[in-house]
């Protein structure tokens, strides 16, 4: 199955950080990561006394369920010292699930597509780097759609780039 995750960092070294959690999922069970995004920046979205936000999405393809992956992300964000501070606040890294294949589903734990997807240009600016414009993002609309209607955006691409994750060699390809 193809996945989509998003990416997010603040606090410390962000784009380290982004990297650290690529290589993290590039270490799950019967899991690879296929496609990476460029880096992106933006203000934070909740409280503004925090610095930027990084962003990032990544491809993965997978033989996890969706719940399995969620669950690892999570085991990744407590691995990497997440800490909930408040709602919205900055994090040393913060992991989520923005598409499964084209599952559709809602739960306590989990909802697809990520209910953030559709009106956050710092998730959906990454994913075009992934994605054709014209792809459909469950009952959203198109991609391309989906950014015309974010108003304002005040999100930036970075020159930086995320390395490709570490083969069984300790070596990184591309
Ligand atoms: P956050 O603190 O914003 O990372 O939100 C984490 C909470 O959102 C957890 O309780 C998850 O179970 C829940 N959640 C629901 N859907 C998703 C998703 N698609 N990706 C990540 N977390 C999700």
């Amino acid at each position: 199955m193809t996945a989509y995750i998003g990416l997010g960092a603040n606090m410390g070294n962000p784009l380290d950080q982004l990297q650290q959690a690529i290589d993290a999922c590039s270490a799950l069970p019967s899991t690879a990561i296929t496609q990476l995004s460029g880096v992106y920046q933006s203000p934070p979205m909740g409280p503004q006394d925090q610095p930027d936000f990084y962003n990032a999405c990544a491809a993965l393809e997978t033989h996890l369920t969706a719940h399995q992956l969620l669950t690892e992300l999570q085991g990744i964000e407590r691995t990497m010292g997440r800490i909930k501070r408040r709602h919205w606040g900055e994090r040393c890294i913060d992991l989520d699930l923005l598409l499964y294949g084209e599952l559709v589903h809602d739960c306590a734990t989990l909802t697809l597509p990520h209910p953030g997807l559709k009106d956050r240009d710092f998730v959906l600016m990454p994913l075009l780097d992934l994605l054709e414009g014209s792809v459909s993002i469950g009952g959203f609309g198109s991609l391309d759609t989906l950014i015309g209607q974010c108003t304002a955006s005040t999100c930036v691409k970075l020159p930086h780039r995320l390395l490709s994750p570490l083969n069984d060699l300790g070596q990184r390809h591309v």
